[in-house]
Parts: structure tokens; C-alpha cells; sequence
């Protein structure tokens, strides 16, 4: 069995920044992350409120903060973990791949993405169906799109797909965005139609979306809309399933319930980054991650 100083749970900007930190603490760690490094941060067509980038694709700085994360930690791509247990004061972790002892643990699990539960969702997935503009978006140029939702990222895929000469409406279930001042601004500049008070009902179609049946609580009427695509922006769900498992408080809404030290209720856990709610920004899970790592270290050295 392997073993570490600081496993680190999901390779989203919170965990590979606490990578960085552990690394240059000298310690020894993995991140290890179901998926692919980067988490959800790599489906933001564009960042403008990192420091230190104007404007960057998603994709790219998370890029470049993993190249940098590489050099101080080993990350573990692919690699779900399955169970971890305490035993004699550190953890054991089983994964897909392998199985590791750790002296501490940083869970930076994120979220994913939530589903409105509609009949046909999950159907459709890849066939008209989509959580991601900047991976999809280009599908669908020159066809008809909705968006549904009403907070940044809907906002942020509806620009998005506008850009790239989709055509898009926005659909969202109440009479006011959640979204950002600058990004409502910008989607009204851009002429994007947003249907207020509008919920997906049904979803019509065989091999691909043909339609969508769409309705409004105001009017209680339905209409049918032509469309090829739906991108669903409607929020995210936290995982934390693991860490609940190993015994870490979460709170009502599921999230990790943590300290300023990004110290868990139990000790040697910490955590950062979407996983505990709150502020949900790039800059914030980067700084809960630097944050966790170093109280980590201080952990490890107090315990030794
Ligand atoms: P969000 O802010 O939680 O917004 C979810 C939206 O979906 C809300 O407008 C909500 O409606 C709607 N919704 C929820 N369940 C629904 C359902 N079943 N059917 C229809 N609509 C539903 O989620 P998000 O936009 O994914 O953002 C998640 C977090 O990341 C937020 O903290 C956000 O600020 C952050 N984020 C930040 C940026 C940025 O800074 N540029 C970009 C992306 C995300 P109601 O409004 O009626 O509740």
C-alpha cells in the first residue's frame, strides 16, 4: 500500500492548488480525481475575474495552474475513490486502482452538475442534451438552442453560444436572473430573448431534439418551440458522499461543513473549494486550497 502525507480528493483549481502548496511544504501527496484535472472550471468559455488574466478560457488556465501542479504533486487521473477509513490515527483509501495510506486528507471534490429531472433528460445526453457550451456549442452553430436556467453560468453558456453563431434563448423559471449585473447587461446588449417564468416540460424528438414544450406559471399557457439543443445550467449538487461516509459534517444543502482553517470536524481533514459552499469563484477555491494544505502540514508536523 502506498502511502502519503496529503491525499487530495478531486484535480478542480482547489485541489491542484493545495497540490502546489503541499509540494512546496515538502511533503508527500497525490490528487486523486475521477475525471479528468481541471473539474468544472474547464466549461467556463471564459474567466474575467481571475487576477492576473483579463480573459482566459476556462480550459486554459486550468491548464496551466495542473502544468504547475505537476511539479510539486502526483495527479491521479481516472481514479475514483470508492472508501476511506480511519485507522490508527491516518486514512485508508480504496480506489478503482489502488489502495493508500495518508497521514491527512483535503477533500476538493466539487459539485456536478444538477439536473432538472424532466422526462427525456438523460435520454438525450449527446443527442441534443448538453451541461457544457464550450464543449458542445459548436454542434449546434447556425441551429437553434435553449438555455435553461438563471444564474452566471446560464448566462455564461447563453453568451457563449451567441458568440459562436448559435441560436439561442434563454429560458428561466422565474421573472428575474440570478446572474450577475455585468453578464445580464451583456445579454440584453447581445439581444439574447430570455422566456421569464418558463419551465421545460417535456422534450419531443427520436434520434435528436425536435422540440421542447415549454411553460409559463405567469400565463399558464404551453408553447412548442422548435429546437436542435437544450443546455441545462440549473445549479450543481455537492460531492460529498465519501467524505459524509468517513464521518466529515455536511451541512443541510450537502455541502462540507469547514473552518477558517478549512479544518473538517474531523481531525486531519480539511477541505476547499465548491465542495464547501459559499463563494463559489475560481480565486476562492484556489485560496481554500492553499489554506487547507498548509494547515494540513501543520497538522502532520503537530501529530508526528
Ligand atoms: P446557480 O447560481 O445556483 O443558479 C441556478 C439557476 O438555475 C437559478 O437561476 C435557478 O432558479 C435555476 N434552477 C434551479 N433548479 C432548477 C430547475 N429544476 N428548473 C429550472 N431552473 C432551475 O447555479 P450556477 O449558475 O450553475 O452557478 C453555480 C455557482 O457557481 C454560483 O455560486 C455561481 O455564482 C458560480 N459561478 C460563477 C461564475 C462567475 O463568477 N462568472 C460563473 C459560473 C458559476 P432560481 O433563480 O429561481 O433559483
Amino acid at each position: 500500500m502506498e502511502e502519503y502525507d496529503i491525499i487530495i480528493v478531486g484535480a478542480g483549481p482547489a485541489g491542484l492548488t493545495a497540490g502546489i502548496y503541499a509540494g512546496r511544504e515538502g511533503l508527500k501527496s497525490a490528487v486523486i480525481e475521477k475525471n479528468l484535472r481541471g473539474g468544472n472550471a474547464n466549461t467556463a468559455p471564459v474567466i474575467l475575474n481571475y487576477p492576473g488574466y483579463k480573459s482566459i478560457p476556462g480550459m486554459e488556465l486550468l491548464k496551466k495552474i495542473a502544468e504547475q501542479a505537476e511539479k510539486y504533486t502526483e495527479i491521479k487521473e481516472n481514479e475514483e475513490i470508492k472508501k476511506i477509513e480511519k485507522i490508527d490515527g491516518k486514512f485508508k483509501i480504496e480506489s478503482s486502482k489502488n489502495e493508500y495510506l495518508t497521514k491527512s486528507l483535503i477533500f476538493c471534490s466539487g459539485t456536478t452538475y444538477r439536473k432538472i429531472g424532466v422526462a427525456g433528460e438523460e435520454e438525450y445526453v449527446g443527442r441534443g442534451i448538453s451541461y457544457c457550451s464550450i464543449c458542445d456549442g459548436m454542434l449546434f452553430k447556425g441551429r437553434d438552442v435553449v438555455v435553461v436556467g438563471g444564474g452566471n453560468s446560464a448566462a455564461e453558456h447563453a453568451l457563449h453560444l451567441n458568440d459562436i453563431g448559435v441560436n439561442v434563448k434563454l429560458i428561466h423559471r422565474r421573472g428575474e436572473l440570478r446572474a450577475q449585473k455585468y453578464l445580464q447587461e451583456k445579454l440584453k446588449e447581445e439581444g439574447i430573448p430570455i422566456l421569464w417564468n418558463t419551465t421545460l416540460k417535456e422534450i419531443k424528438g427520436n434520434m435528436f431534439i425536435e422540440s421542447v414544450v415549454l411553460y409559463n406559471s405567469k400565463t399558464k399557457q404551453e408553447q412548442e418551440l422548435k429546437v436542435n439543443g437544450i443546455f441545462i445550467a440549473v445549479g450543481e449538487v455537492p460531492n460529498s458522499q465519501i467524505a459524509n461516509d468517513l464521518g466529515v459534517e455536511i451541512d443541510d444543502l450537502n455541502y462540507i461543513v469547514a473552518d477558517r482553517d478549512q479544518k473538517t470536524n474531523i481531525p486531519g481533514v480539511y477541505t476547499a473549494g465548491d465542495i464547501t459552499g459559499g463563494v463559489n469563484q475560481l480565486v476562492v477555491a484556489c485560496g481554500e486550497g492553499a489554506v487547507a494544505a498548509v494547515n494540513a502540514y501543520n497538522y502532520i508536523k503537530r501529530t508526528e
